[in-house]
């Protein structure tokens, strides 16, 4: 038994699964009972037990009709027990408790239009891939909004129950909250957080006296909050294979509350845009929507003036592959006037949204500029391509657009600085690149700008939705992140991505499962252990000290592209880089040191993890049904793998094997001391009056004096345990 506990401290055992001597396990599979068999489509199905043979296997019977026969081997299957899955709200009620159990329970209130699954901590929230208008009615933003503290968890599990929950420990003055919503591409993440907004704009706004009328400033910064969401999906979303509006960012949105908790601002945080889908998209993805927008939505008049082709001409874009159907084209016009609209909503006035626009048609040029590769090979530099017309016409363009001198962005483009420093003096030469180096710093050129252009957008957005740091006291944070990715070529964003969910596991594994079990251990409260992964080493692998991060240098930006574009004419332009700090020297100028993408990756992470960890969290697992993305379709399979990735069974064992309400003894006495008779009752350690509180009696009440009202309250709070206390 010791070696069995030891292993199970380790982690090695899983106390719940642990098989019972074969004799007993064989006996228990009688004649009848329904069990669960693995299938190779389905993943697990229901199965009556006919028999057992004297080896051990254990005979089902299987298939609609119950007419196929299979033999069981190795191991025993697990058991249906009776549940009603369907009105299964909560998994950690299943009983028993088993993978196709939840599994299963999940597909079945799936074909019931159940799309919310509580799992003990966590809420599951299954993509129905189709509007369901009565999911995110008003009415239902009502129910949640008005339901007492206490009834919210009997509510049907939603978005807004958990919104409602982190708002309620809000406003009981419990503190900052965060909503982590994780899953993978296409899962519903960003649809999630925007229906949590959406639902905390209208519900803090709303918490007022009846007759009382919302101020204006609070519709206004309800509307700018909003606003931003257009805004970044415009420039930070895009089509790819797996998502038709895939974040291309990651995004943690902190919703400010003053001290009547009501909304007052908002501040976003973004981590790590895919920079080179600007310039590089996959078979079958696109580039992100404003540039479709743009190009399909802007009048010909401005169309002309942006360059972007005349009336009678269609220009094509390297950057922008173009095999849209004419509903593509309609939605990204429509979606150009609501992106126009958001960012005058956000003090992005007319002239700069026209900056805006040259940027970004600049950027498409690039994209259709060559170089002259039979130049390099006869030994001479490569130069841009100058029999082209199409690369000719946007060379000019381009250098209209941002304000600078062809032979520059040329030499630019087609040279690189090398400082060397033999002995004390330093001297500059002037190196002609290779066709797929000028290539390479085209692209690079194209990415900075796009990359600068969206940090520049977050922060006007920032700086009009930010309340006033004495206005607002806490926060409910929404944490929007890109989920695991691993395709058939990957690069330093997939690392950094994969990083960002290993870390953001591990802020669960702690907070959740290792903290809880700990804990249980130190206080001696009787406690099965529960497996679970701790990626630790996964971590340690990719940051530690001798790790992938500590040899990974890259995205070193050339300082003469940061020169050429700080020289602009263009104000605007050249403002997009005027703070930057470039590679090359560890140290700039003003003496900042230059940092990497991993180094800034990471501590913008770190920061991320810091604010998390002063924040309740609350966690909402969205799951993606099937891969083609369609309504109506629940690939099981899927299905399995996300909720194994994402520990959804631990989870639920965990929550079910545990103590869900916590207070220390000096609150616990705080709350419940009245009950004592005399204050000399508690005059001992609290720890003691604790244990003569929790195990009074009648005759220990103060009953005399009492209320007989009171008095009943008081019982039925002692036999009842606690009147909705928040989890911590
Ligand atoms: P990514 O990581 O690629 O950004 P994501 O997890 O953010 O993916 P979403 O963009 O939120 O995924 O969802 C993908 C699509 O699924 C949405 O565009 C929408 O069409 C649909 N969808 C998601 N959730 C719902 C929902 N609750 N009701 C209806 N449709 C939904
Ligand atoms: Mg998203």
């Amino acid at each position: 038994a010791d070696a069995q506990n030891n292993a199970r401290k380790q982690g090695k055992l899983d106390a719940k699964t642990t098989h019972e001597d074969s004799a007993v396990a064989v006996k228990k599979y009688e004649k009848g009972l329904d069990v669960w068999i693995q299938d190779e489509a389905l993943v697990w199905v229901q199965a009556t037990v006919v028999g057992t043979m004297k080896d051990g296997r254990i005979i089902v019977r299987v298939g609609p009709g119950q007419d196929s026969v299979v033999w069981v081997k190795g191991g025993y299957p697990q058991l249906c027990g009776e549940n009603n899955f369907v009105e299964t709200e909560d998994l950690t009620r299943l009983n028993p408790l088993t993978e196709p159990a939840v599994l299963h329970c999940i597909h079945e209130r799936y074909k019931q239009g159940e799309y919310y699954t509580t799992a003990g901590i966590t809420l599951v929230a299954v993509n129905p891939f189709s509007t369901v208008p009565s999911l995110y009615s008003l009415a239902k933003i009502h129910l949640y909004s008005t339901a007492q503290p206490q009834d919210v968890k009997e509510l049907p599990p939603h978005v807004f129950a958990v919104a409602q929950q982190a708002f309620g420990n809000l406003s009981r003055g419990l503190g900052s909250q965060a909503i982590i919503v994780s899953g993978e591409s296409g899962a519903g993440k960003t649809w999630t957080a925007r229906c949590l907004m959406r639902y905390l704009a209208t519900t803090s706004a709303g918490k007022r006296l009846p007759g009382q009328r919302t101020p204006t400033s609070i519709v206004k910064i309800e509307k700018r909050i909003l606003d931003s969401n257009p805004i970044l999906e415009a420039f930070g979303n895009a089509g790819t294979v797996r998502n038709h509006n895939s974040s291309r960012f990651g995004k943690f949105i902190q919703l400010q509350f003053n001290r009547s908790y009501h909304l007052v601002g908002a501040s976003i945080q973004t981590y790590l845009l895919e920079k080179t889908r600007v310039v590089h998209q996959a078979q079958g993805e696109r580039n992100y929507h404003i540039f479709y927008q743009l190009y399909h939505g802007i009048s010909d008049e401005e169309r002309e003036l942006l360059g972007l082709g005349g009336e009678e001409e269609e220009y094509q874009f390297e950057w922008l592959p173009t095999d849209e159907s004419q509903n593509d084209r309609d939605e990204d016009w429509s979606s150009f006037a609501i992106t126009r609209q958001a960012m005058t909503s956000l003090g992005i006035g007319k002239c700069q949204q026209q900056e805006i626009f040259r940027l970004l048609s600049a950027i498409l040029h690039l994209g259709n500029i060559v170089f002259n590769s039979d130049a390099h090979d006869d030994g001479c530099p490569c130069t841009i391509e100058e029999d082209d017309q199409r690369c000719q016409q946007s060379l000019r363009v381009v250098c209209s657009l941002l304000g600078v001198n062809e032979d520059a962005l040329g030499r630019c483009l087609t040279y690189r600085r090398i400082t060397a420093v033999p002995g004390r003096r330093k001297s500059v030469f002037m190196k002609p690149c290779k066709p797929d180096e000028c290539v390479a710093r085209r692209d690079c050129l194209a990415k900075l700008l796009y990359a600068r252009l969206f940090d520049w957008l977050v922060d006007i957005i920032n700086k009009n939705i930010c309340g006033e740091q004495a206005e607002w006291k806490t926060f409910i944070g929404l944490l929007d992140v890109y989920g695991f990715e691993s395709f058939p070529e990957n690069s330093l964003e997939q690392l950094c991505i994969n990083y960002a969910n290993e870390k953001l596991q591990q802020h669960f594994v702690h907070h959740f499962l290792r903290a809880q079990q700990e804990e249980y251990e130190e206080e001696m409260i009787p406690w099965n252990y529960c497996q679970f992964v701790d990626n630790k080493d996964c971590l340690e692998l990719i940051e530690g000290k001798i790790s992938i991060f500590a040899l990974v240098n890259e995205d070193a930006v050339p300082e003469e592209l940061v020169e050429l574009i700080t020289q602009s004419g263009n104000k605007f332009v050249s403002s997009l880089v005027g703070d930057m700090v470039v590679m090359g020297d560890t140290t700039s100028k003003k003496g900042r040191t230059a940092r990497t993408v991993v180094s800034k990756f990471k501590a913008s992470l770190d920061k991320l993890m810091h604010t998390l960890e002063s924040t309740s969290p609350h966690y909402i697992r969205c799951i993606k049904p099937n891969v083609q993305s369609r309504p109506g379709v629940f690939d099981r399979r899927h299905v399995e793998r996300q909720l194994q990735a994402c520990g959804v069974l631990e989870t639920v064992n965990i929550s079910r094997l545990s103590y869900p309400t916590r207070l220390a003894y000096p609150a616990f006495l705080e709350r419940y001391g009245i009950i004592m008779r005399t204050a000399a009752d508690q005059a001992t350690s609290s720890r003691s009056s604790v244990s003569s509180l929790s195990s009074l009696s009648d005759e220990n009440l103060d009953t005399e004096n009492m209320d007989p009202q009171d008095l009943l309250r008081r019982k039925n709070l002692v036999a009842g345990g606690t009147p909705g206390t928040p989890g911590r």
